[in-house]
Order: C-alpha cells, then sequence, then structure tokens
C-alpha cells in the first residue's frame, strides 16, 4: 500500500503532529495486517459520504477505509554526505511514495530553533538541498558512463542522456526533479532512477496556537505559500499541539473544540484528505446491509483490479459491476430507487473506477 513520510527539521513538531495521528488513528488491533511499527501511523480517511451512506442503508457495521503516515526522523544538514543518521534517513525517504514536509511557523520562546531563529524557507530549502544533492549523487553515478555510449551512437543511451544531463542541470540549480516537465517516454526512465525529488511533496505550515484563526495575516505561512505554489505544491496549516488535543476527542466532543475554536475542519483532517488526492489515491464504496464501507483504491484502476482489492477472488472471476454514483444514490434515496430510474449502470472489465463510485461486483467463484 502507499505510504507518505512526514519529514522536518528537528523541533518544528514533527513528533507532536504524528502522536495526533497515532492518537486519532485506527487502532493497529482493528487492522491485524497493517504493519506494526512504531513509525507507521494508521488514519481513517474522513469522509462525509460514508455517513450520509450509512443513514440511507442503515447496516449492521460502518467501515472507514484507511492508509498510512511513516514519521522520518533524523534529517540533519549534510545527510547526503552521511551525517548523523544521514543515510538513513534518505533510504527511508526513498521507501515512502510522496513527502509531508513540516515547516516551523510559530514562534515560541521556549523551543530552540536549529538555526537561531524561525524562518521557514530557509528550512524548506536546507532539507530540499539535502535530497536534491542525493539525486544528483544518483545521476552521476550513471552520467560517465550512458555518456560515452551516447558518443559511440548507441540509441538508448543518447536517450538517457538527454534526460541525465536535463536532470543534472536542475540539481544543479538546486531545483528539485519534480519541478522539470518529461515527456511519457522520458518519466519512464526518470522513474527508473528511484529520485527523491520526483516524489509528490506537500508542506505542513506549524502555526502557534493564537495564530490558527488568522493565517491569513501569518506572514511566515505566507511565504511558504508562495514558496510551495511556485513548484505547483500545496499547503495545510496546522497547530501540532491543538492537534494533539483534538485527537485526543471523540466525535460530539470534537466537533464542539472545532466549533469553540471557530474552525470547520481539524488540520489534521485537511493534511489526511490532502495526501491522499497527492498520492494519487480516491475511494469507492461498498453499501450492503451487512456492510457499509469505503475503500481506497489508485485512481486509473479498472473494475477488476478495483475489485482485486477486496478479495482476489473478486478480480480473478470478475463479471461486471453495478454501479451508481454517490450523488445519483443518495438523490433518489436508495439503491432501489438508483435501480428503477436507471441510474445503476453495469460496467465490464475496461471501466476505469470513478472516486464516489457505489458498487456491487458481481463475479464467479
Ligand atoms: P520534532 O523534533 O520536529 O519532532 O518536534 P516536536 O514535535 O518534538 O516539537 C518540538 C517542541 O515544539 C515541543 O516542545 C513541542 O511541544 C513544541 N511544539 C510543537 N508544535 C507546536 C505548536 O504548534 N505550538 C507551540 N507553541 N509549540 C509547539
Amino acid at each position: 500500500s502507499l505510504t507518505a513520510g512526514i519529514v522536518g527539521l528537528p523541533n518544528v513538531g514533527k513528533s507532536t503532529l504524528f502522536n495526533a495521528i497515532t492518537q486519532a488513528g485506527a487502532e493497529a488491533a482493528n487492522y491485524p495486517f497493517a504493519t506494526i511499527d512504531p513509525n507507521v501511523g494508521i488514519v481513517e480517511v474522513p469522509d462525509n459520504r460514508l455517513n450520509k451512506l450509512t443513514e440511507l442503508v442503515k447496516p449492521k457495521k460502518t467501515v472507514p477505509t484507511t492508509f498510512e503516515f511513516t514519521d522520518i526522523a533524523g534529517i540533519v544538514e549534510g545527510a547526503s554526505k552521511g551525517e548523523g543518521l544521514g543515510n538513513q534517513f534518505l533510504s527511508h525517504i526513498r521507501q515512502v511514495d510522496a513527502i509531508c514536509h513540516v515547516v516551523r511557523c510559530f514562534a515560541d520562546d521556549n523551543v530552540t530553533h536549529v538555526s537561531g531563529k524561525v524562518d521557514p524557507i530557509s528550512d524548506i530549502e536546507t532539507i530540499n538541498l539535502e535530497l536534491i544533492l542525493a539525486d544528483l549523487e544518483t545521476v552521476m553515478k550513471r552520467y560517465d558512463r550512458v555518456a560515452k555510449l551516447a558518443k559511440q551512437k548507441d540509441k538508448d543511451a543518447g536517450y538517457e542522456f538527454e534526460v541525465l544531463e536535463k536532470l543534472k542541470d536542475a540539481f544543479e540549480e538546486e531545483k528539485p526533479a519534480r519541478a522539470i516537465e518529461f515527456t511519457k517516454e522520458q518519466m519512464k526512465f526518470v522513474k527508473s532512477l528511484h529520485l527523491l525529488t520526483i516524489k509528490p511533496i506537500l508542506y505542513v505550515a506549524n502555526v502557534g496556537e493564537d495564530e490558527l484563526l488568522d493565517v491569513e495575516g501569518n506572514e511566515n505561512v505566507q511565504k511558504v505559500k508562495d514558496f510551495a505554489s511556485n513548484e505547483g505544491a500545496e499547503v495545510i496549516t496546522v497547530c501540532a499541539k491543538i492537534e494533539s488535543e483534538i485527537a485526543e476527542l471523540d466525535g460530539e466532543e470534537k466537533e464542539m473544540y472545532l466549533e469553540e475554536l471557530g474552525i470547520e475542519e481539524s488540520g489534521l483532517d485537511q493534511l489526511i484528505k490532502a495526501t491522499y488526492h497527492m498520492l494519487g489515491l480516491a475511494t469507492y464504496f461498498t453499501a450492503g446491509e451487512q456492510e457499509v464501507r469505503a475503500w481506497t483504491f489508485r485512481v486509473g484502476m479498472t473494475a477488476p483490479q478495483a475489485a482485486g482489492i477486496i478479495h482476489t477472488d473478486f478480480e480473478r472471476g470478475f463479471i461486471r459491476a453495478e454501479t451508481v454514483t454517490y450523488d445519483e444514490l443518495v438523490e433518489k434515496g436508495s439503491m432501489a430507487g438508483a435501480r428503477e430510474n436507471g441510474k445503476v449502470r453495469l460496467e465490464g472489465k475496461e471501466y476505469l473506477v470513478k472516486d464516489g463510485d457505489v458498487i456491487h461486483f458481481r463475479f464467479n467463484v
């Protein structure tokens, strides 16, 4: 399954945020197949549609879908030179599918800042540079050999050399690989390099307790937003300290507290949703009397592949997917109503599942 790694300099609030994730998160006991690793936090994906479907169908049980965050500690300046836990840090990043980069925007004299002052852009650049340097090394490991082959008019090598050169130029200008445009063909080769800076990223601006309501007026958050928009990246603003308090509350208590704070959705919930999208994940539902359930699939999956997430037998014996969109199901009020109105489609093997599809799979055993 896909996972997002949480990174950031020391003392920016990573652990506080990660604790909020594990607190709010699903008890590992409910997910016996999930990895039991202290650095992995399982979160339930907040989705109002699931509540609405539960009201409609009144099942015995409702099951949200989940995914994982990985806490990646140990970045220090010089990681790419193997300093500190540098190598370990980089290999952990290599294993995740996307990056959530926590940036300190809160001022608190009691909390030491590693570089002496709150300066979010310099913090971001410090980490990004380590990743870029590690990628430059990856590219340079191939560069000379491929250059030589390219000179000998090796067709593949010529093509690869072009891409390597493009990457090298970008890295030398301290630009991440994700900022470069590649053709689909080139991208295949780029993917084979397993670069760190090609992974999608979002920035988590961690603000102080009293700053959560005036994000617009927060100069540091604005700086992060400007920086991120140049990269086409998203920014989520949280107050990690408050998130860790919210995470201890459930349902109604949580809503009351959010209302008191004057915020509509917790930063953590926003972060979970944004990360889910960044990973290219989406949700379809099954809605039976026994169970209403949300399932995570990768955007671009066909109906049989999506069925395989429930059970491999569903994929192997796939016949068709009876599908209705969430909106149409809600509009018609029931599965029967949707069917009467011709809103339930019969989709075959080629169908690409869409976010919000409510599906009943037909299969042979
Ligand atoms: P990490 O090193 O990035 O994991 O940072 P921690 O989560 O351990 O946080 C470092 C210190 O900053 C701790 O004393 C936290 O209580 C404090 N801290 C984290 N988030 C906030 C915040 O939003 N506001 C304030 N005032 N302090 C915070």
